[in-house]
């Protein structure tokens, strides 16, 4: 997603393109979701788009499971603890993108922490923040705005080790 969060704009890049990239709230240039760390994926092929009479694929913005599970429990992607939690969810639920897309929330729960959960759902639902990246580094994937309720994730995601 394309946004301010400053601003609480966040857009699609289709609402992006529509606003010729500014912000309707402070009118500055919107910051654009950094691509290279977010999946885009077709829901369906070009043909079954056609039969449903829309022209354009539909797609589904994902963030990837271990940026998700680095951002809830606030350790590196590359950490012991998040390959853990992330080889145990796999393991657990099946594939990434299964769990990314239809595994139900209720199952997340269960095999991990109501957190990561919480941060699946807020991931379909579109309601994060990214950071581009600058100068050489890589952008930042947010789940999270609100310390607190990370901090619990964090202890909880401790308590799964
Ligand atoms: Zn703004």
């Amino acid at each position: 997603m394309d946004g301010h969060r400053d601003c609480n704009i966040s857009f699609h890049p289709d609402e992006t393109k529509k606003h010729k990239g500014i912000c309707p709230k402070c009118k500055k240039p919107l910051v654009i979701g950094v691509m290279n760390r977010v999946i885009e994926l077709s829901d369906r092929t070009e043909e079954e788009a056609k039969e449903h009479g829309q022209s354009r694929v539909p797609y589904t913005s994902l963030v990837p499971l271990v940026e998700i599970l680095a951002d809830t429990l606030q350790k590196g992607w590359a950490t012991k603890t998040v390959q853990a939690v992330y080889h145990s969810l796999i393991a657990a639920l099946g594939s990434e993108f299964h769990i990314l897309l239809e595994v139900s929330l209720e199952d997340i729960e269960k095999a991990s922490t109501k957190q990561i959960a919480t941060a699946i759902d807020r991931v379909r639902k579109g309601n994060i923040f990214i950071k581009p990246g600058y100068d050489g580094e890589f952008g930042i994937v947010k789940v999270f705005a609100n310390g607190d309720e990370r901090g619990v994730a964090r202890q909880q995601g401790l308590d799964l080790m």
